[in-house]
């Protein structure tokens, strides 16, 4: 038998209400815009680099409540340039020794963490020491201990922390959800759920265990392993993995694809796969009683197709993720709300990937009791 499945109605409740307690599936739906604010929260983007050029700093142009107010950088060539493209004063402009004195500085709220992996916990726990609250990049960091520090941290400084799930802010993952909780196809009995691509630089810290905390299971495998706990509603009960490397000496320390089974309380299973080593990979397909809902492709910043079987989904217009997650971190902050993705909820992913290489490396089943 399947645990409590949310009926509409507790659906559309839960959403607004959402608290970090609950089951994230149930909180993962748009939060309704409130008027702006007299005053747009300040975010300082720390680690400006390929996400922060590309997507960040353009998406907080197009949010309603935030703006790009600092910039935290161990480049002084790139402070420049940043400086003069966003109008950012001096007074704005950290590395990341000098991050604790951003507690003096009114103008900076949030400190969007987007640096590798492996340093998501120091900038976090600097950030939250200077009494700003933290958006930090999937995934959270490199091992449940580390999530659990900036955890602590964040409460202990009284401050908010959110993990960069920017797919809980994208229409067509929440209407998927729908579809799940909704039971409109009928019970979800499996889901099949793969992301990945094939890495080019072998030097890029992506590859270096220390800094990214694994291979593709870190970077792209976490997409899939989210789908699979949101469209199932559940924690899986236990994993089984198995993973290969090809080319030993561009991925030294890391795996160069991994693919994992779990099973979840209610019965359903859930069949995943992630890689760097190929293109193409790069879909979710729920398989239900009386048909199936998919999305592909489903884990980019835009162009996201679904499909059913029944032939009945509905398109929606073109979003900007980046913008809503941040807008809704915004409104946590300003209306005293609890974030859709909590530090917990980055936590529950590191321990689930932490038994994941278990798994792999012993060719066991490994059970979360
Ligand atoms: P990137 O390599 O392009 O940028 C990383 C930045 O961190 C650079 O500016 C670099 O100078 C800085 N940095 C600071 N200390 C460093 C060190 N010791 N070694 C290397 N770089 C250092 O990486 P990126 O693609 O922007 O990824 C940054 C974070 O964002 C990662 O956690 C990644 O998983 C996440 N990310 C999320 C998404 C998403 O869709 N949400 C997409 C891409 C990346």
């Amino acid at each position: 038998m399947k645990t409590h499945i949310q009926t509409r109605r507790e659906f559309l409740r839960t959403s607004t209400l959402a608290a970090a307690s609950l089951p994230f599936v149930s909180a993962m739906s748009a939060r309704a815009q409130t008027a702006a604010p007299a005053k747009k929260l300040g975010f300082a983007l720390a680690g400006l680099g390929s996400l922060s050029t590309h997507q960040i700093a353009p998406a907080l142009q197009k949010t309603n409540f935030c703006r790009l107010a600092g910039i935290i950088t161990g480049h002084p060539a790139k402070a420049a340039q940043w400086k003069a493209q966003y109008n950012i004063p001096d007074k704005n402009i950290y590395d990341y020794d000098s991050m604790e004195k951003m507690a003096d500085n009114p103008d900076i709220d949030v400190v969007y963490v987007v640096t590798p992996n492996g340093l998501h916990a120091d900038h976090t726990i600097k950030a939250a020491r200077a009494g700003k609250h933290v958006l930090c990049e999937k995934p959270m960091e490199v091992s449940p201990e580390r999530c659990q520090q900036m955890i602590d941290a964040c409460r202990a400084a009284n401050r908010l922390l959110a993990v960069g799930y920017r797919l809980h802010f994208d229409p067509n993952h929440l209407e998927c959800v729908r579809l799940a909780r909704e039971k409109v196809l009928g019970s979800v009995n499996l889901i099949e759920a793969e992301y990945g691509f094939r890495i080019g630089d072998p030097t890029q810290w992506r590859l270096n265990r220390a800094l990214s905390g694994g291979g593709p299971l870190m970077d792209v495998g976490i997409y899939a392993l989210q789908a699979a706990r949101y469209l199932s509603g559940e924690e899986p009960v236990s994993v089984s993995a198995v993973a290969t490397n090809n080319d030993p000496a561009k991925f030294k320390d890391i795996e160069e694809s991994i693919s994992w089974q779990l099973k979840f309380p209610g019965g359903a299973l859930a069949s995943c796969n992630c890689t760097y080593n190929f293109n193409g990979l790069d879909r979710f397909r729920a398989f239900a009683d009386r048909g199936w809902f998919e999305m592909a492709p489903a884990y980019g910043y835009g162009g996201l197709q679904g499909r059913r079987s029944d032939g009945k989904w509905a398109a929606f217009p073109p979003m900007d993720q980046f913008a809503a997650e941040m807008d809704d971190f915004a409104q946590c902050i300003l209306n005293g709300q609890p974030t859709k993705v909590p530090g917990e909820e980055g936590l529950r992913d590191l321990k689930i990937m932490m038994a994941i290489y278990e798994a792999a490396r012993t060719g066991k089943t490994i059970s979360f009791t």
